[in-house]
């Protein structure tokens, strides 16, 4: 059963999540604070992290951006859950490595299909081509462990910049446009813009250095892996 927490303050909300999330099979935890949120994340293993952007202590991008820097929590997907007129911070937490979003008052149907896609992610590479572990030059990608290294240093992927470097690496010297991107991984669910697309190999690429110039930008199309000696 996958497990999920929820990082938010506020009561309403809290229970009509938990109610919601068991009943969909999941085991839900309840944290209120982002301390509290990141403790329980080192302490547990969990699939997928709903967060809230504003807490009482941390708020949620620096729940993110912490997250994001460690290793061990770097793959968990993460739902930011945000007030309306929070825009700025809907782009600076894709920004900072959140995989989506929904604003508040959200549609639970709405938030459960979204991290049904989220959880499905983890299982769905297959669709992305075999679990065929690719090497360009000193740039490893793993996808049976998830895992992409640079010079053997492990570089701290999201799943969706994993899936989005993995898709693309798999099909080098193919142009992809944004949107065909969004649908190859796994986004074509959410109401997402192609800036998405963007944000998320502007992250990726900063985390591949030097390897950044593999994904390259194609004017008025997209992007593309180049076709390079291994
Ligand atoms: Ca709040």
């Amino acid at each position: 059963m996958p497990r999920i927490l929820v990082i938010e303050d506020e009561p309403d909300i809290q229970t009509l999540l938990r109610f919601n999330l068991q009943r969909e099979g999941h085991v839900v935890t309840v944290a209120g604070t982002g301390n509290d949120g990141l403790h329980e994340l080192r302490r547990g293993h969990y699939d997928l992290v709903l967060l809230d952007l504003m807490l009482p202590d941390r708020d949620g991008l620096e729940v993110c951006r912490v997250m994001r820097a460690d290793a061990g929590l770097a793959g968990i997907p993460i739902i930011m859950l945000t007030a309306k007129g929070e825009e700025s911070d809907i782009v600076l937490g894709l920004g900072l490595g959140a995989d989506d979003y929904v604003t508040k008052p959200f549609r639970v149907k709405e938030l459960m299909a979204r991290i049904k896609v989220r959880l499905g992610r983890v299982d769905d590479s297959e669709a992305l081509g075999p679990k065929k572990r690719l090497q360009i030059q000193n740039l490893v990608i793993d996808p049976v462990r998830h895992r992409v290294t640079v010079s053997e240093e492990v570089a701290p992927l999201t799943l969706t910049e994993f899936k989005l470097l993995h898709f693309l690496a798999s099909h080098p010297g193919i142009a992809y446009g944004r949107y065909d991107l969004l649908d190859r991984i796994g986004d074509g669910e959410a109401a997402v813009t192609d800036r998405t697309v963007d944000v998320h190999v502007r992250n990726l690429r900063s985390k591949i250095k030097p390897y950044d110039r593999f994904i390259e930008t194609v004017r008025g199309v997209g992007y593309r892996f180049s076709e390079v000696e291994a």
